[in-house]
């Protein structure tokens, strides 16, 4: 298929695009780099900087290279960030898409695979999270994310050959187990990789966001899944989006693991007991969030192959000690 992966110079995006390449897709990459590296997409796909506000070039890119499918990972992507600054959350990732998908619809591409976010689900009263929990966004990156929801919704209903796939992260950990392509963000405020960063020297200690959660051990707890499961989700998404089909799932492994049993994880993996502070609660973090899997499993057939966390804790730190200074670019 000729795909275009917009954001595909980032994290998860740039995994999808090795993935899709060793598939055989033909692939075109749109990322402005303002947090993407040109260095991580391969020299097999064709790559264009531009971003999601830029409606000619996208027009352009997708009926010059006869796109057939779009998959988007572009966004910003931080929960406290999006409380300080929610204006360039919604200007990214709502209306950013919003012209995405007018773009699409000048050029007559009807597919697209969307990032969509656990964020969207806010504060649930119950885990595990389903498809069905009712969502109420506690922070501006979740609702830009819950706004393209609905925004795809409308436009499926208004359009039968409109097919959209909107798979809501839970947490993205680990990379490329062969280390080609890896986690190089700037600034650096997920957990896993800050607390490599301490692990290595890269930072003099890390910090836990608040430990008076109601939780077992006080501090917040999250579904971590593989970053490769999770692409290997988006290519099932992609290949099984039908005209008119609407689909939702969650991706995750099913399981929480609190902030204290991921630096815990991280001490075991690098074999250094780096100083780890407690602070205060950071804006907008709910206390729990993690995935019932269940109805991609059933639909589609997918499940986390990789389920351990060390796995993923090493898999993330092979990349980041062969590459101390990530990309390389700022
Ligand atoms: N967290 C933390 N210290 C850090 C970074 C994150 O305690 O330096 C916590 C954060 O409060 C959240 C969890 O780790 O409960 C995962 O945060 P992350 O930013 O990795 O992902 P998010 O859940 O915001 O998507």
């Amino acid at each position: 298929m000729n795909v275009l992966v917009t954001g595909g110079a980032g994290y998860i995006g740039s995994h999808a695009v090795q993935r899709l390449l060793a598939d055989g897709n033909t692939v075109v990459v749109m990322d402005n780099l303002f947090r993407g590296h040109r260095a991580a997409v391969p020299a097999e796909a064709t790559f264009v900087q531009g971003d999601l506000h830029d409606y000619d070039l996208i027009v352009k890119t997708l009926k010059d290279h006869a796109i057939e499918c779009v998959i988007n990972f572009a966004a910003w992507t931080y929960v406290g960030e999006s409380v300080e600054q929610p204006l360039g959350y919604y200007h990214n990732n709502t209306a950013g898409v919003l012209t995405l998908l007018r773009a699409m619809a000048e050029a007559g591409v009807n597919k697209i695979v969307h990032s969509s976010t656990a964020a969207t689900y806010g504060e649930p009263d119950e885990m595990p999270i389903t498809e069905d929990t009712p969502q109420a966004p506690i922070n501006p990156y979740g609702m830009s994310k819950y706004m393209v929801e609905q925004i795809l919704r409308d436009t499926a209903n208004a359009n039968p050959e409109f097919a959209f796939a909107c798979p809501r992260y839970f947490n993205v950990a680990g990379c490329d187990p062969e280390g080609r392509i890896g986690e190089d963000h700037s600034p650096e405020t997920h957990l896993i990789p800050v607390l490599l960063e301490a692990a290595t020297g890269k930072r003099e200690k890390a910090y836990i966001f608040g430990t008076d959660y109601p939780t077992p051990d006080g501090t917040c707890i999250r579904d971590y899944v593989h970053v490769v499961d999770l692409i290997d989700a988006h290519v099932l998404l992609m290949n099984a989006l039908k005209p008119g089909q609407q689909l939702f799932y969650n991706l995750g492994i099913g399981n929480g693991m609190s902030v204290r049993e991921i630096v815990d994880a991280v001490k075991k993996v690098t074999g250094v007991d780096f100083t780890v502070e407690i602070g205060d609660r950071r804006a907008g973090d709910p206390p729990s969030l993690y995935a019932d899997p269940k109805k991609i499993k059933e639909e589609l057939g997918w499940e986390a192959k990789i389920t351990d966390t060390e796995t993923m804790v090493a898999d993330a730190y092979k990349w980041f000690k062969a590459n101390p200074e990530g990309y390389g670019d700022g």
